[in-house]
């Protein structure tokens, strides 16, 4: 264990002031990624390597795609032993329209101890907690093994192309363990949903609204495609029941679109048709195998769209032009994970916890993909996601975060740092 000595060492070292004046600087930078509105993660990523540059840390920014920077901070203790990643991301979501918030959403607003502003929340309050429990690490000088690393990344919010030019770069190589900050109210989450994204496009012929069958109208194959993924779901359900973390898997039609393109007007049969599917997944589904019956669903929505019509053309006895054609791309495809209970990173996030909060630690999991996905799928780092900040207010107006708990976060991250680097041979 730790001595107590220590633990009080490097909690005088978190600078509670510089967590919050730290965030409400990262606020004001708004880093929307909008090149035609000229915003983006640049200015916000020069703050933070400036700021960790005068801290004493060394630093380096990589040119992730042009305007968008990742910052990598690091702090060397010793050429042994383990080295824990922090991760924050830099970018946040549109504040959609400006004058439905209360408080200018790039102004950093304070009231009643309440922090107001995009990325408050998501994630800026928590990186700036992370770059203060880092510095209070370095600082408190206390004898740990290893190595800090701060990934200070872009597009986390798009195509999460910082974690994976990290990663390219080498960076991820020496790291063992990483805490992703991110707004799960005090909970240490351990799980991750994955997500599989997938297009449908359904292709019939369109004709006039009075003349259907001179057509092929997409909707009866729409219809079947909407059963198909619902009993998808009901197996899914059936078969691999509700996770303790991350509840229940679902098959979800988000987006259903006829005509696919181009004005809908009444009295046209569409010729083309969009389903978006969003499909959430916990660990005992096999994508492979997800996708195998997503393409299956395609090709037996083709027949049964096609003798859909034969069967009316017979009854009706007209010979119709062409058939139905179905295809099925996917968008992306991002796995589970779940890091073990009993993973150091684990035991040092809930020792942290337990400390600082004087109680129990509540294990949890994401309901959705982060920067961490990618460490823990592409190099099998083990993580754990946990910060400050209700785990509904992001990407809503008036986005907020409690100031006391971004504090208490950068004391529970710091702790975690220490009980992760602290050599075990001292224990
Ligand atoms: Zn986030």
């Amino acid at each position: 264990m730790v001595p107590e000595t220590i633990v009080e060492k490097v909690l005088q070292s978190v600078d509670s002031r510089t967590v919050i004046d730290l965030t409400a600087r990262l606020v004001r930078c708004n880093s929307v990624w909008d090149p035609k509105a000229g915003t983006g993660e640049a200015q916000v990523a020069a703050l933070v390597a400036e700021w960790a540059r005068e801290q004493g840390f060394d630093v380096a920014v990589d040119i992730v795609a042009p305007g968008r920077p990742n910052v990598i901070v690091r702090w060397t203790f010793g050429s042994d032993g383990p080295t824990l990643m922090f991760e924050g991301h830099t970018d946040v979501v549109t504040p959609g329209d400006r004058s439905a918030w209360r408080h200018d959403p790039f102004d950093a607003h304070v009231e009643n101890g309440r922090m107001f502003g995009r990325g408050t929340n998501d994630t800026k309050g928590n990186l700036a907690a992370m770059l203060v429990a880092m510095t209070a690490l370095k600082n408190a000088k206390v004898p740990l093994s290893g190595a800090l690393v701060g990934g200070v990344l872009c597009d986390e919010e798009g195509m999460m192309s910082g974690v994976q030019d990290f990663i390219a770069r080498g960076h991820a190589d020496p790291v063992t363990a990483a805490v992703i900050c991110e707004p799960q109210d005090g909970l240490i989450c351990i799980a991750q949903k994955g997500a599989l994204r997938a297009r449908f496009t359904i292709r019939g012929r369109m004709s006039h609204g009075a003349m259907p069958l001179a057509g092929i109208n997409p909707a009866p194959a729409i219809a079947r495609i909407l059963d198909g993924l619902a009993a998808l779901e009901a197996e899914a359900v059936a078969t691999h029941g509700k996770d303790p973390l991350l509840g229940w898997p679902s098959f979800t039609p988000t987006v259903i679109q006829a005509p696919a393109r181009g004005t809908p007007q009444l009295n046209v049969v569409p010729g083309e048709a969009e389903i978006l599917v969003d499909v959430r997944t916990t660990p005992d589904q096999d994508h492979a195998a997800i996708r195998a019956a997503l393409a299956d669903l395609a090709l037996q929505t083709i027949d049964r769209a096609n003798d859909h019509y034969r069967q009316i053309d017979r009854q009706l006895a007209i010979q119709r032009a062409g058939e139905i054609a179905v295809a099925v791309e996917f968008l992306s495809d991002r796995p589970c994970t779940h890091t073990a209970e009993g993973e150091p990173v684990v035991e040092a996030a809930c020792w942290a916890s337990r400390r600082i909060r004087q109680q129990p630690p509540e294990l949890a999991g994401v309901p959705g993909a982060t920067d961490g996905t990618f460490l823990w799928a592409m190099k099998g780092i083990p993580i754990v996601t946990m910060g400050a900040g209700d785990r509904y207010v992001p990407h809503q107006v008036d986005e907020w975060v409690d100031l006391d708990q971004l504090v208490e976060t950068a004391r529970i991250y710091a702790l975690t740092g220490l009980h992760y680097l602290w050599p075990d041979d001292r224990g």
